[in-house]
């Protein structure tokens, strides 16, 4: 087997795996670089241009640094994702007016995939992107696992996960949280537990910025809304993103108090609307709410925002700020937060990564028992040398 990291060794995003024995040659995602607007393709033949050498692609899910090169790919070559991520995926991509991803077909977990001489196995994992997987990949009596992006401090077992992925020769793994986080991440349930308190000792409105596709975090903010008797309002791109994923992610019409707004009042947007029938609410409505709320905001929506506050006061109301510090030194999310706070809102941040913590990490590598190990999407491959008994990997490519 031939291990090709095309992109993103000793670099977080944008990460393009090639697998390939014999004549098989398959791709492991698709990314694009992190913060590039109009992804540009790298001149990969037979992926990108030319003719066609690759015999399927597949997506481990759907943030653009794992996917945002899927509609470069040749036509010829089949894409496949998992089912709900699909979904989700293309829902958003509607919704913002982008074409869809055009996707073959849909993988399952635990259920083996031939491609030539490859069996490939998808095994669901908790990430902050949903319906997310870790490739195991078997080919000519070798085997290696590529883990996409994980953690275990979300809400799926990830002991159960570690039961059903078998010992492999070759583990190429992110460490993305190695240069940013402490050993151990803060869990999904302590923030619904903190968010609960918070709500609880909150007079006013609270408000939640997260990213929409982040279906774990909607899940957390949900509970903890419950919890204290306040009613969730989606806007219409979240409740596209929420009604996609189904099952038992609380969107509009199938969950309790959950409602959706719009922001504009666009004919498209209020056609939208109205498809949600008695779940849709509007401005006064929700200013004349007997219940209090929890509604998912974003720096667009300030004119909107602007216009309620006239009709209901913010003052002792919160913001719950659940995405990473970084973002905001954006210019646009520091305005919105000041914007926000005079307001009389108080800003607090609620968050946990999306990605492997150093303990999770190991307590892989100790179950897969790998004599290799190919750190990918980390800017710290040098934590890898703790394993002292495993070949610590950083050549582009690497055969076995
Ligand atoms: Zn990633
Ligand atoms: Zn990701």
């Amino acid at each position: 087997m031939r291990i090709n990291i095309i992109r993103g060794q000793n670099q977080i995003g944008g990460s393009i795996i090639e697998v390939a024995f014999d004549s098989t040659r398959i791709l492991l995602d698709a990314g694009s670089e992190l913060e590039e607007t109009d992804p540009v393709a790298p001149p990969i033949d037979g992926l990108f241009l030319g003719n066609a050498s690759f015999q399927a692609a597949f997506i481990s899910h759907y943030h653009g640094d794992h996917i945002g090169l899927c509609d470069k790919i040749l036509p010829e070559i089949p894409i496949f994702i998992g089912k709900a991520a699909g979904r989700v995926t293309n829902a958003a991509r509607a919704y913002m007016g982008k074409p869809e991803y055009r996707f073959s077909g849909f993988y399952e977990s635990g259920k083996p995939f031939i491609v030539g001489d490859m069996v490939v196995t998808p095994y669901l994992c908790d990430h902050s992107a949903f319906d997310a997987y870790m490739f195991h990949i078997a080919c000519n009596g070798k085997t290696a696992l590529y883990t996409g992006d994980f953690r275990s401090h979300g809400r799926k077992n990830f002991c159960a996960l570690l039961e059903k992925i078998p010992q492999v020769d070759v583990l190429i793994t992110e460490g993305t949280t190695l240069t940013r986080s402490p050993a151990r991440s803060v869990s999904e349930v302590a923030l619904e537990q903190q968010a609960f308190q918070i709500l609880s000792q909150t007079e006013g409105p609270a408000f939640v910025l997260m990213a929409g596709t982040n279906i774990d975090r909607l899940v957390t903010v949900y509970k903890a809304a419950r919890q204290a008797n306040r009613v969730l309002l989606q806007d219409l791109y979240l409740a596209a993103i929420s009604t996609a994923a189904g099952g038992n992610i609380p969107r509009p019409r199938d969950f309790l108090d959950v409602r959706v707004f719009t922001t504009t009042g666009a004919d498209e947007r209020y056609e939208q609307l109205k498809s949600y029938g008695n779940a849709r609410i509007g401005k006064d409505q929700i200013a004349n709410l007997d219940q209090r709320f929890v509604m998912c905001v974003r720096p667009s929506m300030r004119t909107y925002l602007e216009k309620l506050s006239k009709l209901k006061s913010f003052d002792n109301g919160v913001v719950f700020y659940s995405m990473w510090e970084g973002y905001k030194e954006n210019p646009d999310m520091a305005n919105f937060l000041n914007f926000m706070r005079e307001k009389g809102v108080r800003i607090v941040s609620l968050h946990t990564s999306g990605h492997a913590d150093g303990n999770t990490i190991d307590a892989l590598v100790e179950k897969v028992k790998p004599s290799v190990i190919i750190p990918v999407h980390t800017e710290n491959s040098a934590w890898f040398s703790r394993y002292r008994d495993i070949d610590i990997v950083e050549d582009q490519v690497f055969s076995f």
